[in-house]
């Protein structure tokens, strides 16, 4: 059984978290103080690359381990923060020799390899807006980005350009430059096609940081599609702050600590937590270029002696299918916290953190749009397993309810609603791609919509309920996916599980799951029936699901969330939508 709740008590001989009293510490904060904690530029104005990396290599810390890169085939690259903010000061005089300057945009399209990070932070400081790409995408998805975006320069290596750009220039009329990582072939020829390394060795080796103020856009991010066209969210330098603040709060990063980020920096996770948050509070993060691997991943943790780990529900469930034995036939004595985001975190997932490593795993939420974490279980607080837990200090949740054209927030806890948080903090994205329309919507009554629909309890935790386009009306109940999901996980026979509703004449809709099992359960009546009937047990009748699919595994995004519209697409026989971050699609 799933107890309701963890108890968190102070572990003798274990540093203590950052976040001790959530309730003062909320009750003290404020961001015009948070932001103290950051050097500002000289003369004022504020820049992550700075606050990033020049701040540290300025200080004691220049010498400390920055990033230590694990290559796919056991090769291994250490930085120090002085070696990054010299290699970026270099990027940045790339692009200034090459003309490229203030608010023009840099794509990165490239695996987990360490010029990806140099060419980030090094547009960062020469006050280019950076979109990084998520390598795997094919060519269209790829094109559709950068045209919507007008990049000026790409950076990329010899391979992606050979499978996945060579020819798109012509339909590119803003791209200027593609800066070709050399990995051993020849710099393909074409025109405005460049060596990064021979531009990166003539760079010259200082850069001054021209005037940035807190408001100068920083990032482009692109939205997961998991509900459909993914969207460009555009953000500013002084998200620094937030990306700061969060890591210290949320993910209990001190100084000195070794991280483990998962996510890849094509999504906001990767690089807001990936990149940002953990070099500015001055910890050494671990970058694996390789793809998700269970036995690597438990040897990265252990052999690198990680004692912070952020990471996602998807590679949680997929590492729970082999069991908990793999875990604990090593030891992870250094490892502290561990954190997920990206998808509702089953509660049966929690449980296994403690199983598998003895710590449970702290659910936290956001978006894109939100720039950093906005509500999380913190180190120091009891856990409810299943509640993405509370606001950060600094940020005012409330669950709402439309009522015609104004939002109301609902006090009373335990109603379900929009999750909705008061604008204001500084990593909030300023706009949408070229949809001025979209964005005006997300604001109403003086609160920013999340689209997801949550409640609060009594407590001041907060559930997730389910996307509001994907909850499902079924006989005058509103069901969340969420709840059926985690309990078909319970099932031992379960991996992982997607629900949706279907259109049923009587009832509305009713819940259909779809189900992959976990090796050594083969799919079948019997096996389906049982599962039924434990939903059913769990859940009552008029939210169990009332039919089951087997599939050997589900449709998700390329960062790892099960894309229930195409469950749903593909159930009814409509058209599937916008596939671009499909994972395995072309
Ligand atoms: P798109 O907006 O293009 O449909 P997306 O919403 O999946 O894609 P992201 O910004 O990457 O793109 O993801 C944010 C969303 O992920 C949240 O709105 C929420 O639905 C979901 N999410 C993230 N973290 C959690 C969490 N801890 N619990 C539940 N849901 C979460
Ligand atoms: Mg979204």
């Amino acid at each position: 059984m799933i107890p309701g709740i963890i108890r968190k008590e102070p572990i003798p001989g274990r540093l203590a978290p950052n976040l001790r009293d959530y309730a003062s510490e909320r009750a003290a904060f404020s961001w015009r103080r948070a932001g103290r904690c950051l050097a500002g530029l000289l003369g004022g104005g504020l820049n992550i690359a700075h606050e990033a990396l020049d701040r540290h290599a300025a200080g004691p810390r220049a010498g400390q381990l920055a990033l230590r890169w694990l290559g796919r085939d056991g090769a291994r690259r250490d930085f120090t923060y002085g070696d990054l903010a010299g290699l970026t000061d270099r990027f940045a005089n790339v692009l200034r020799q090459l003309g490229i300057g203030a608010g023009q945009r840099v794509f990165v399209l490239a695996g987990r390899i360490p010029e990806l990070y140099v060419a980030i932070l090094g547009s960062l400081k020469n006050r280019c807006v950076v979109s990084p790409l998520f390598s795997a995408f094919g060519p269209e998805p790829i094109h559709t980005r950068l045209s919507m975006g007008a990049g000026a320069v790409l950076v990329t290596t010899g391979s992606l350009y050979r499978r996945k750009l060579a020819g798109m220039r012509e339909r590119l009329p803003e791209l200027r430059y593609i800066l070709v990582v050399n990995e051993g072939g020849a710099i393909p020829r074409a025109p405005g096609v460049l060596d990064y390394d021979r531009l990166m060795e003539g760079a010259g080796t200082s850069f001054n940081i021209p005037p940035t103020v807190a408001e100068d856009p920083s990032l482009l991010h692109f939205t997961s599609g998991t509900t459909g066209r993914p969207k460009g969210a555009v953000h500013v330098h002084g998200a620094v702050v937030a990306h700061h603040v969060t890591g210290r709060i949320a993910l209990d990063l001190h100084p000195g600590d070794v991280y483990w980020c998962t996510a890849d920096p094509g999504w906001v996770t990767g690089t807001s937590y990936g990149i940002v948050s953990p070099l500015t509070n001055g910890v050494t993060s671990i970058v694996d270029e390789a793809d998700f691997d269970a036995e690597r991943w438990y040897s990265i943790l252990e052999g690198e002696r990680v004692n912070v780990w952020y990471t996602a529900p998807t590679a949680v469930r997929m590492m729970m299918r082999g069991g908990a034995g793999a875990a604990r036939r090593r030891s992870f004595p250094d490892l502290r916290f561990i954190a997920s985001v990206g998808e509702p975190l089953n509660p049966s997932a929690v449980l296994w953190g403690m199983e598998a490593f003895g710590l449970p795993i702290h659910d936290n939420w956001w978006q894109t749009e939100t720039g950093g974490i906005m509500m999380a279980n913190y180190a120091a607080m009891d856990i409810k397993p299943g509640s993405m837990g509370k606001p950060l200090p600094g940020i005012e949740a409330a669950i709402v309810r439309r009522v015609g054209e104004s939002v109301e927030p609902v006090p009373e806890p335990g109603i379900e609603g929009e999750l909705a948080l008061k604008p204001g903090w500084p990593s909030m994205f300023r706009a949408y791609l070229d949809d001025e329309e979209r964005y005006r919507k997300c604001f109403a009554g003086g609160w920013y919509l999340s689209g997801d629909l949550a409640k609060r309890d009594a407590d001041g935790y907060y559930w997730f309920v389910g996307r509001a386009d994907d909850v499902i009306k079924s006989s005058g109940h509103l069901i969340g996916p969420f709840e059926v999901e985690s309990a078909l996980m319970e099932h031992p026979a379960v991996a992982e599980a997607g629900v949706i509703g279907k259109p049923d004449p009587v009832q509305l809709e009713t819940v259909k799951a779809f189900v992959s099992l976990k090796p050594g359960h083969a799919a079948g009546e019997a096996l389906r029936r049982e599962i039924l009937g434990f939903a059913r047990k769990r859940l009552g009748a008029a939210v169990a699901p009332k039919e089951i699919d087997f599939l050997p595994a589900l449709p998700r995004t390329r960062s790892g969330k099960i894309m229930r519209r195409l469950l749903k697409a593909r159930e009814l026989g409509l058209p599937e939508g916008d596939t671009s971050t499909l994972e395995g699609a072309p």
